[in-house]
């Protein structure tokens, strides 16, 4: 495939999360992919270093997924989502049923990440009404947390580029610390020794507030967008001691850890915590059509599921809701899933992995590096006076020579779609780490 003729015109699309007017004067197209690659506008192929964007976990191109996308859109291309039902949307919730995170089994269908937060959120506020709580109205997330761009998502949200221009946002929300503290875990292998304490902040937020203000508090299991920021040691088990003992909820959004990027199907087995409300969305349906699901426990469901005969319970909803093109999307996202054993497969490639991206430690800049499953942050030291301009160099540089890398700073990502084979982490690792050194 060739730029020439075919080449877009680029003004009138005004691009997400992007520095528009840089990318359209050195643009980064790309038109085709499969497996493990892309193909960008001009024929180079890109090695696919973060599955999209954390959700092409089967990897690129299934036509399985195409062909039951095509058969559905042809015998059913759309139903109302609500009062009304579609035979694949049940059975699309029963199957992931029988994989729920932590058991919770009762689905909501969302269309992306955003809005699985934000039904996460509305769910916990609504539940907590419903058990005679109607004063636990505050809503905690963590600093550094990515939720997605929903109003709800970012008041919970703890990224101040994402919150500072669009207002006051939630009132009455609140943040714990972040987890992250290079100074004492700095290339630890496994999860941080150090910060479990860290936990403890929501003893600091109750005191503060006032248990019975307080309706759920968010966090990622592993924060990905933010730079991947592991949990320490004991953490997670004791936000859930403390929320439990508050009668708090706790709300994992798997929108990465979801789907077999840790090497279990959530972050929920991996970590042996369970949590009352699991967001998801990009692994959901590969990437191939926008989708999100919540999951939630029967008691938070039944909670709320309940009342006067013929009174809708829950008003929240989308027109796209289990759309059938979505659901047909999952369905067969879910069946590669099972016949290769993908769920589990980052398992048996963590410790190569692990071993691969600890080996950039020596180059120079390289300040930390943390890996868990197939998710990998190697972490620059910024250069002075101009923080991200190193990662993003670092990031084009990559592109140029044939490596999808994500940067958010000055730290660089790597998730591959979860069908890697060992001889193509040690491409991508050396890939980046040959960027690393000649940006240095
Ligand atoms: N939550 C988490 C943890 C995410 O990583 C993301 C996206 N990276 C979102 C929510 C938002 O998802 P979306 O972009 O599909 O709205």
């Amino acid at each position: 495939m060739t730029a020439s003729t075919n080449a877009p015109k680029l003004d009138r699309y005004w691009m997400p999360f992007t520095a528009n007017r840089q990318f359209k004067a050195t643009p980064r197209l790309l038109a085709g992919a499969e497996g493990m690659y892309y193909t960008s506008d001009d024929g180079r192929r890109i090695l696919d270093g973060t599955a999209g964007l954390w959700c092409v976990n089967a990897g690129h191109g299934r036509r399985e997924i195409a062909d039951a996308v095509g058969q559905q859109l042809r015998e059913l291309d759309y139903a109302p989502s609500f009062q009304m039902g579609h035979p694949i949307a049940f059975r699309f919730a029963e199957e992931l049923g029988d994989i729920a995170p932590g058991g919770l089994d009762r689905v909501f269908f969302t269309n992306s990440g955003s809005e699985s937060v934000d039904t996460a959120l509305k769910i916990a506020l609504a539940y907590q009404k419903a058990i005679g709580q109607p004063g636990r109205t505050r809503l905690i997330g963590r600093e550094r947390g990515y939720h997605g761009v929903g109003f709800g998502g970012i008041s919970v949200g703890g990224l101040v580029n994402n919150r500072r221009t669009f207002g006051p946002l939630l009132p009455g929300t609140d943040h714990l610390r972040h987890t992250h503290d290079p100074a004492k875990n700095a290339f630890t292998k496994g999860l941080p020794q150090h910060g479990a304490e860290l936990a403890d902040d929501l003893e600091r937020l109750v005191a503060l507030h006032g248990a019975d203000t307080i309706a759920a508090v968010i966090v990622e299991p592993v924060a990905g967008s933010t730079g991947v920021l592991l949990p320490p040691v004991g953490y997670l088990e004791r936000l859930r001691e403390i929320a439990t003992r508050h009668g708090i909820l706790l709300i994992f959004d798997e929108v990465i850890t979801g789907f077999g990027r840790l090497g279990t199907p959530f972050a929920t087995e991996y970590f042996r915590v369970k949590p009352d409300i699991v967001t998801t969305a990009k692994g959901l349906t590969n990437g191939a059509i926008p989708m999100g699901a919540v999951f939630a426990s029967r008691e938070v469901h039944d909670a709320l599921v309940q009342g006067p005969e013929g009174m809708i319970e829950l008003f929240h909803g989308y027109t796209y809701s289990g759309h059938p093109a979505a659901c047909a999307a999952g369905l067969a996202t879910l069946e590669i899933y099972r016949r290769e054993g993908l769920l589990t497969r980052a398992a048996s490639l963590a410790a190569h992995w692990e071993e691969a991206v600890h080996g950039l430690k020596s180059l120079p800049n390289v300040i930390d590096i943390r890996t868990i499953g197939l998710v990998a942050g190697v972490e620059l030291a910024p250069r002075e006076g101009a923080p991200g301009k190193r990662g993003y160099d670092v990031f084009v540089d990559c592109f140029n020579h044939g490596l999808g890398v994500r940067v958010t700073g000055d730290i660089m990502a790597l998730s591959p779609p979860l069908i890697v084979e060992p001889a193509q982490i040690d491409a991508m690792v050396n890939m980046l780490g040959e960027s690393i050194a000649r940006v240095a």
